[in-house]
């Protein structure tokens, strides 16, 4: 989408500087990154575009095309008003806050990330307005520090309490590689996926809240409480001090404890056991852990829903899928799954066709890409 005649019509002069930065699927390692687990993603074809121009004054003034609205505030008064204006207010304070002198800017952005599925709208979002007033005020920051920042933005102002990964998969991803991060050590690698595969990306039709402001405990909030009272009933700073020869030890903490700990532990080592199959082209093994991951996200640790559980069933038995998981935090959003090559729109139209029949859901096929 060429987005300069919105620019121009919207702020009557022309734009300087361009940024960009997909959204990602995270291939397995699912609720592991605030756990100091590993986790595993990709980015996807889908993409936040932003174009920016320096202003006079220290406003800040944006229009979003996906909310169809443009809002604005001046830098250094930053304050939530529970919009999306939240996370460009949150970012411009977090930069500052670190230290990097900002201008006020004018900034259009349009995403082909769906929102609130998954994908990290949100931290394509924040990274690339990092990334963008980068360029426009000559900032020093790191690829790595602007995750960083986009982490602390969505922490602090935004209000919501996610971990590293989708901030560093947006910021330092690239296509045709999964990042194969540590958040113990904040160490990553790039694994390059094989030519052999192809990536399908089924979004639900259903979508989440990361806030934490729904009620009950069915959210992600509550999940992070959970590890962390685990980690008091075990004994540990951690989850990741745990191995599977812990097991034992952790199948007796009362329900739900158990079972969320065992889903941390299991699937950091489904990580280690998925990079070595894709470095050895076994589609088959990564299917397998596909399907073990999302059981374990299923039943231990509580984050499917029906309709994501009846699109893995189905992708179970159609051909030329060699497995299929919830991606993202979970309580929605989208399934990843794993076919041949040149076979993964077949399939996956045949499992999206099948899903929207039995559900009558609207489900939207993100990868691959038409
Ligand atoms: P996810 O990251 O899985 O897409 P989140 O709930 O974390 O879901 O983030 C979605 C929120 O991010 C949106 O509700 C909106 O506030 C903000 N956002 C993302 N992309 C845009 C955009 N292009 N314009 C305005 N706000 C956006
Ligand atoms: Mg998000």
């Amino acid at each position: 989408m060429n987005l300069e005649p919105l620019f121009q019509q919207t702020f009557h002069s022309a734009s300087t500087v361009h940024a960009s930065s997909p959204g990602r699927v995270n291939l397995i390692g699912e609720h592991t990154d605030y756990n100091e687990g590993l986790v595993l993603p990709t980015p996807i074809p889908q993409r936040c575009e932003m174009l920016f121009s320096p202003r006079a004054d220290d406003r800040v003034e944006i229009h979003s095309v996906q909310m169809q609205t443009r809002a604005g505030y001046a830098l250094g008064a930053e304050i939530a008003d529970h919009t999306w204006l939240d996370y460009v207010q949150a970012i411009t304070q977090e930069l500052q806050r670190a230290g990097h002198n900002l201008r006020g800017f004018n900034a259009v952005v349009s995403s082909d990330v769906p929102l609130g599925s998954g994908l990290s709208s949100s931290a394509s979002f924040l990274v690339t307005i990092a990334k963008g007033l980068r360029k426009l005020f000559d900032l020093e920051i790191t690829d790595v520090q602007i995750a960083q920042l986009a982490q602390a933005a969505e922490n602090g102002l935004v209000g919501a309490r996610v971990g590293l990964m989708d901030q560093m998969a947006c910021s330092l991803g690239k296509a045709g590689e999964a990042l194969l991060i540590d958040f113990r050590t904040l160490e990553y690698r790039s694994i390059k996926l094989p030519e052999t595969m192809e990536l399908v990306i089924l979004h639900s039709g259903l979508t989440h809240s990361l806030a934490g402001h729904e009620a009950g405990t069915r959210n992600y909030k509550t999940r992070r409480l959970e590890c962390e009272r685990a980690c008091e009933l075990l004994g540990v700073a951690s989850l990741r001090d745990l191995e599977l020869a812990d097991l034992e030890r952790v199948a007796a903490l009362p329900a739900p404890f158990a079972g969320r700990a065992r889903h941390v532990i299991t699937e950091n080592a489904r990580v280690l056991e998925t990079v070595a199959a894709l470095e050895a082209g076994d589609l088959q093994r990564v299917g397998e852990l596909f399907y073990t991951s999302h059981v374990s996200m299923s039943a231990d640790y509580d984050v499917s829903e029906p309709e994501i559980d009846l699109i893995v069933q189905i992708a179970g038995r159609t051909a030329g899928i060699y497995g299929a998981r919830l991606t993202g935090g979970g309580f929605g959003g989208s399934v990843v799954m794993i076919a041949d090559k040149s076979q993964g729109r077949v399939a996956g139209e045949a499992v999206m066709l099948e899903y929207a029949q039995t559900t009558g859901q609207s489900p939207r096929l993100l990868s691959p890409a038409v």
